[in-house]
Formats: C-alpha cells, structure tokens, sequence
C-alpha cells in the first residue's frame, strides 16, 4: 500500500523580491516539490513582518518574517530563506527569523539557501528540500532557474523602454503581464528560448513614440528593495509615466553572475568587476551588502553622461548609509544628479512621489539646458567653418 504522505508533494515558500518567485517555483517544480506562491508581498505583510520583528531592523526583513507568517498560515510545510554571511545583518537574518517563527509556534520546516556557498550552497538546498539526491535532476532546476533569472531581467528593461513611450498609459504592462506569463509556462531551455523570441514580439505590440523627449535614469541601492515592487512603491512605473526610462544597476542577474556562475560561463567584467574598478578612489574595500557597487554605479552612471541616478536603501541598512555618506564627496568629481531614497514602514507614498517628480523636474531642465549649450555650440562651430571657407 502505498503510503500517502510519501507521495504528497512538500509545499515550499520562499520570499518574495520582484519577479524573483517565477525562478524558485521552476526550481521548485522541477525537483517535484510545489512552490507555495501567492500571496505576494502586500500591506498585511507588512503590518504581520513589523508586528514581529525588531523595531530598528531593515524593511526586507520585516517583509520576508511576513511572507513566511503568511504562507504558514496558508498552509505551506516548508519555509526557504536565503542566507550569506556578510558584515551587515544578512549573516543573521536567517538565525533570527527561524527563531522568530519557532517563538510564534509555527512549526513549519526550515530550510537555508546557503547563497555564497554558489553551485554547491543550491545543490544542497534542492537535496534537502526534495529530500532526493538527484544530481541530473538539480542541475536542471538549477539552469532553468538561473536562465529564467536572465529573461525576466531582460524582459524588465524591455518593459522600461516600452513604458516611457508608450502612447497610451498602461499599454507597455499590459503586454508585460502576458510576457511573464510566457516565462511562467515554461520549465524547459527551448520552451525559454521560444519565450524570449515571443516576448520581443508582444513587446513590440506597443504604441510608441519614438520622438518622445525620454529621460535615463540608473537605480541603485540595496538589492532587495532595488527589485521589489512593494518596498519601492513601483518606483519605476511612477517614472514611466513621468517618461523616465530606468536601467537597474543591481540585478539579481547580476548578482548570479558574481555569486553563482562559475567563472568560465561569465562574459565581460561582471558587476562586483567594475565595482572594484571603479569605487576604489572613494571606498576601498567591501564593507557589506551593496555599498561598493552603489558608489561604483553613481560613478558608472556618471561616465555614461545619463540623466540621474536614484539610491534607494532600506532604513538603518547600514551598509547604504555609508554608501549615502560617500556621495557628497564624489560630486567633486560627477556631475550627475543623486536622490537618495530611504525607505520603510513609514514611507508616505505622496512626500515619496513629490520628490521623485521633484527630481524628474531638475533632471528635464538639466538636460534641454545642456541640449541648447551643445546646440549653440554647434552653430558657432559651423559660423567659424563658413567664415574660413
Ligand atoms: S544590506 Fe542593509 S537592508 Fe540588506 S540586510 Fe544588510 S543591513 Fe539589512
């Protein structure tokens, strides 16, 4: 007889950051687990994640002790938390949110995503999580994955191309939402490979104008809320309608490529590459979380001649609020308007607004001043060749 338990599938959940969850539940699915997905991050998330954390510790953490409440509460059997050891909080975040959960008397199973131990920490994961021991198998889930990471990053900054020109508002995410479900559907490399065809296709279904005065702007800051809809109040779309095309500086492809893909599948200098590079005048060494590529992404963002650049940091985070500090002394040296952006439980979204289109504002005047200069510059330089012919 076969005994039921055995072949029920374990309900896993993991946190939620952005489109992060289409790669867990592909994982997930491929080694025969269901990912436990929704609900996504929201307000009673949040309100259930600062009930039961520390006052003064960061928003992600507050966000993902409510993401695991949630899905216990809706019934998953297993709870995954990524953990790293780092100089900032993150070495132990883990500890403190399996202790948190066993406190409130929850006793769903915790499971650790060892992220810097790279390909080993996710095989280790998948072993345990599936409680199977399936090298072939983990490969799989572990590319699937990985390569999904790397469509839906593209499709972001698809989606940010389309969006600042789009002619009619909401258009460019309407066709967004289909691309990801395209993504979702698929769990193979060529089903990925017929998706990222598919989706330039959809994307090119919206109404543009090409003509459009668009503005760039690069986002940097600390990953998690770099990428997380919810804690950055969508940020991007606000931009996009303000017709500002975003480029996130952190990415978790980005982050793949420095942390988990061996280092002969990499092309180019990754991110941690320039940052090393080019941060070095202003901070010489890793001090934790995102820092050093903060500093080098204002730099980067600077030497490109882009628009501005927006820091966003989670309160307290400290890593951001040296990497804050550090910007006053790098205006000697760029020109590119900074917004520091700091956020919490406490971000009203209308002050939150106002000064993103503040900054749009300075930004828009900056440029058509800067056009005009080159402008008038131009037509001294042709007066002077007309005059010597
Ligand atoms: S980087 Fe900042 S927000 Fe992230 S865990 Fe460290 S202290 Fe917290």
């Amino acid at each position: 007889m076969t005994d039921k338990k055995e072949t029920k599938k374990r309900k896993i959940a993991f946190p939620h950051m952005g489109t992060i969850s289409y790669a867990w539940a592909a994982a997930l699915r491929i080694i025969g687990c269901e990912p436990f997905i929704e609900p996504y991050t929201s307000k009673k998330t949040l309100s259930l994640g600062t009930k039961h954390a520390p006052e003064a510790i960061c928003l992600p953490y507050k966000l993902i002790l409510g993401n695991f409440i949630e899905a216990i509460e809706g019934g998953t059997d297993y709870v995954a938390m990524i953990t790293s050891p780092g100089c900032c909080r993150l070495g132990e975040y883990g500890k403190c949110i399996e202790n948190a959960l066993h406190d409130l008397g929850y006793e769903a199973k915790y499971i650790e995503l060892q992220l810097y131990d790279g390909i080993k920490g996710m095989y280790n994961f998948l072993k345990e999580a599936s409680g199977k021991n399936n090298p072939l198998l983990f490969a799989r889930a572990i590319l699937i994955a990985i390569l999904k990471v790397f469509v839906l990053d593209k499709l972001e900054t698809t989606h940010s191309y389309y969006r600042a020109r789009e002619v009619h508002q909401g258009d460019a995410e309407k066709h967004y939402l289909k691309c990801l479900k395209l993504v979702d559907e698929t769990d193979t490399i060529l089903g990925l490979k017929n998706a990222g065809k598919q989706i330039a296709q959809e994307m090119k279904k919206v109404e543009i104008n090409p003509n459009k005065e668009v503005l760039h702007v690069d986002i940097t800051g600390e990953i998690y809320v770099v990428n997380d809809e919810f804690s950055n109040q969508n940020i991007e779309k606000e931009l996009g309608r303000m017709g500002v095309e975003v480029r996130r500086s952190l990415t978790v492809s980005s982050f793949l490529k420095d942390a988990i893909i061996p280092k002969i599948f990499r092309k180019g200098e990754t991110h941690l590459q320039r940052a090393d590079r080019l941060a070095k005048p202003y901070l010489m060494r890793d001090i934790g979380g995102d820092a050093l590529e903060c500093v080098s992404d204002v730099a980067y963002a600077n030497e490109r001649g882009i628009d501005g650049i927006i820091h966003l940091s989670p309160f307290t985070c400290m890593p951001e609020i040296m990497s804050q500090n550090i910007f006053p002394a790098m205006r000697e040296n760029c020109e590119i308007p900074i917004l520091p952006l700091i956020l919490d439980e406490q971000t009203g979204r209308a002050g939150y607004i106002t000064r993103i289109e503040a900054f749009v504002d300075l930004m828009r005047r900056r440029k058509r001043k800067r056009d005009l200069e080159i402008k008038q510059k131009d037509s001294e330089t042709n007066e002077k060749n007309v005059v010597t012919n």
